[in-house]
């Protein structure tokens, strides 16, 4: 496999770490202690085609693959991780479920407002009661008449209180175990009114990503017009699936970008701060987490690459996503661990980053699938496979 980017993905390159280094690091600390929703930062993504990037451009997208998409992640996470979670949300879980499963005229209604950076997207799957075991949602739909009516609630579901459009997943099926699933686009908003029985509440005590938007979503008799299905009734779970396998080469390239700042920042620390008369960069015990971190930084990088250039030609990437996913936010959290020891007493204050790079970087082990569940689906996948 050649791992080298073409010139065009260079050029992306270089303008989403310029854009990083202008308007991400400077007030990253900042936002992260307000717990504030960059809500300007994001009006800035959609110009530059960051909100729909795996969007065709018909429908207002950058029209671009798995493997750009994952350049720019690491990129934008390098310098705050909050702002490329957001991007994740709008991009591989919002519009990465619509571009699945929306028909045309939906995608001509929700598609090209969200991949122009115009609305913001959410997607709800996590429950109170169902994280890992997503299927076991409570959270229903039934037709009456010409409309859906959803009762349920969602829990730590990312850009939930500013989404315009949320695809909600709720069970449709009758019965008392686990129930077929079904997708649906629930815009939260009608003529300028909140949708009624839809209420969202953040999430604010959160370890770390305070930069990003996380809610509770409650629907009490929620109505719908039919046409907010997506896809075929009780067969969104399969969606899901699809969904949650291509978002996880994102988060894997969120998680290059946490663990390459970690380094980064501690290399530079290393050169500058001195004890016992030299910078601590000479001591053997520092130089070998460095190089620790810089080899779990490549390898990680080589297997997201590897999933997302798997992904741009069509091929089935279950297990590479999986393997991406995991080992590179193990790496992020290993390194943001590092960093912070590296950095001693100055390493625990949040006058550097390294920090909140630790801090972020676990959620990246929890979330779109814990490392559990990722073993769980490389094992599932070796156990066919010999
Ligand atoms: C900041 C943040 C943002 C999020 N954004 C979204 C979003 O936008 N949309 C959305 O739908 N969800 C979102 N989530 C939810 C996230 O995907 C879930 O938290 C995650 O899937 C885990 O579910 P859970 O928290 O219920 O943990 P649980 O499933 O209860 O797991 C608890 C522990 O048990 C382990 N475990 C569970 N099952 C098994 C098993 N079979 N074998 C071994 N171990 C197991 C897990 O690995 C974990 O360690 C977000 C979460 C957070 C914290």
């Amino acid at each position: 496999m050649d791992f080298e980017l073409t010139e065009d993905l260079r050029i992306l390159q270089q303008t989403s770490r310029e854009f990083a280094l202008k308007e991400l690091a400077p007030g990253a600390i900042e936002r992260d202690a307000k717990c504030e929703f960059p809500i300007e930062i994001m009006k800035k993504l959609g110009p530059l085609g960051f909100m729909g990037m795996l969007v065709p451009e018909k429908y207002g997208g950058a029209g671009l693959g798995v493997l750009a998409y994952s350049v720019v992640m690491e990129e934008i996470a390098r310098w705050d991780a909050s702002v490329a979670l957001n991007m994740a949300a709008q991009n591989s879980l919002c519009l990465g479920h619509l571009m699945v499963a929306a028909n045309e005229e939906q995608k001509q209604k929700y598609v090209v407002p969200l991949a122009r950076g115009e609305k913001l997207g959410a997607w709800g799957l996590t429950e109170p009661g169902s994280g890992s075991d997503a299927a076991a949602m409570r959270t229903a739909a039934r037709l009456d008449g010409d409309e859906w009516v959803l009762n349920g609630s969602k829990m730590f579901i990312t850009q939930g209180t500013v989404a315009d459009t949320c695809v909600i997943m709720a069970a449709t099926g009758k019965g008392n175990g686990k129930r077929p699933i079904s997708a649906f686009a629930v815009e939260t908003h009608r003529d300028g009114k909140p949708l009624q029985g839809y209420s969202t509440r953040k999430i604010l005590n959160k370890l770390g990503m305070h930069a990003s938007d996380t809610a509770e979503i409650s629907m009490e008799d929620v109505r719908l017009p039919r046409e907010c299905l997506l896809g075929t009734e009780g067969e969104g779970f399969a969606d899901v699936l699809k969904v949650l396998t291509n978002g996880r080469i994102g988060i894997g390239a969120l998680a290059i970008g946490i663990a390459r700042g970690a380094l980064e920042d501690s290399i530079k620390y290393a050169k500058e701060r001195e004890q016992f008369g030299k910078p601590i960069a000479q001591f053997q015990a520092i130089q070998w987490l460095l190089a620790d971190m810089a080899t779990q930084v490549d390898a990680a990088r080589l297997l997201v690459y590897q999933a997302a250039m798997m992904k741009d030609k069509g091929q089935t990437v279950t297990r590479e996503a999986a393997e991406a996913k995991l080992y590179a936010s193990e790496t992020a959290m290993r390194a943001g661990v590092n960093a912070v020891q590296i950095l001693g007493g100055y390493g625990y204050t949040s006058e550097f980053h390294v920090e909140r790079y630790m801090r972020d970087a676990k959620l990246l082990e929890i979330g779109e699938g814990t490392s559990q569940i990722q073993r769980i689906v490389i094992a599932k996948h070796l156990m066919r496979q010999f």
